[in-house]
């Protein structure tokens, strides 16, 4: 008998490749969405398995769950512009979702498995960022509703942990880039592919200086099979250590699609941190893991599904 998973946020970025490789891991999947910043058209190359299942449904309300292996918590808004946008949402989903999700897991006895971020560490003064950190987050700003919210599902699932025996894994993911992210979810790696490939200037928040480090999405999923097996309930960073300017970033898009566009800088958003960079010790140690893809090699695969 196949062991069941459920995904929330299935429809989504990551969510939906995490349902592909739990599929080809041998599992049934039960992926619920809500469909608010997930699109269907993600579930296309897996839907019609006979193991997946796609519930349309909002993880914050009591649903109905079965009883399960996993349950993955994947689902939230996840770029800036979407997560000032939908606020509200966000802070439910990952304060009301989480709860419900963990109750779920208390009852049946199956395993949590939270998507927590690096945005946790907010706009960070140790750096690079060990998962030891506490971060330097505004309570009161422009990202508050995601970071909170995020560090909310971290507290509250620490307290299943250790208050009622759930067994939970976490991971901080750090900025992951792929095939199947929303062309419109306003973040960097996809304004500027897609602004290059339109002809259109690429733009630059603020002056370009700030860092990030980018993952390729099938190092993550990578990272993740391998945190299901390992024996370990804290918090986890998943991202690749390697760092860029949001200009090194242009010029490596400009390389990658053959492009000579423009750069036009803009205002800088409120609360955007200036430097991110994972520290990933813990995750090489205790999952024999490390990126794979470089950001050149992952925009040419990203750019291949763009085109196709
Ligand atoms: N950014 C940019 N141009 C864009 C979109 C974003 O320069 O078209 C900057 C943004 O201000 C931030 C960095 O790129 O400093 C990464 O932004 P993103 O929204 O991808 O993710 P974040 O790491 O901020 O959550």
């Amino acid at each position: 008998m196949r062991k069941l998973a459920i995904v929330t946020g299935a429809a989504g970025f990551v969510g939906s490749h995490l349902c592909e490789r739990l599929l080809k891991d041998g599992f049934r999947v039960l992926g619920i969405d809500n469909l608010c910043t997930g699109a269907e058209r993600n579930l296309r190359s897996f839907g019609h398995d006979p193991h997946f299942e796609f519930l349309r449904a909002d993880c914050s309300e009591a649903l109905s769950l079965p009883t399960c292996d996993w349950v993955f918590h994947f689902a939230s808004p996840a770029s800036p512009p979407k997560y000032v946008k939908l606020a509200l949402e966000t802070l439910r989903v990952n304060a009301e979702g989480t709860r419900q999700l963990l109750q779920h897991c208390e009852r049946v006895g199956s395993k949590f498995f939270l998507a927590s971020t690096s945005e946790v560490y907010g706009d960070p003064i140790v750096h690079p960022q060990p998962e030891s950190y506490f971060g330097n987050v505004n309570s009161y700003g422009e990202r508050a509703m995601y970071d909170e919210s995020k560090r909310y599902a971290e507290a509250i699932t620490y307290v299943f942990t250790k208050q009622k025996g759930v067994d939970a894994r976490i991971i901080r993911i750090f900025n992951t880039y792929g095939p199947r992210m929303d062309p419109k979810d306003g973040r960097v790696v996809t304004n500027l592919m897609h602004q290059a490939l339109e002809g259109r200037p690429l733009t630059i928040y603020g002056d370009g200086s700030q860092t990030r480090s980018f993952q390729y999405i099938s190092d993550l999923i990578e990272g993740i099979s391998r945190l299901m097996k390992a024996d370990y309930q804290a918090p986890v960073n998943l991202g690749n250590p390697v760092e860029f300017t949001m200009l090194e970033l242009a010029e490596v898009v400009k390389k990658v699609t053959g492009t000579d566009a423009k750069i036009v800088f803009e205002p800088l958003p409120q609360d955007d941190p200036k430097q991110r960079k994972p520290d990933i010790a813990l995750a090489k140690r205790i999952l024999d893991w490390a990126p794979q893809i470089k950001l050149e090699a992952g925009l040419t695969q990203m750019l291949a599904s763009l085109r196709s």
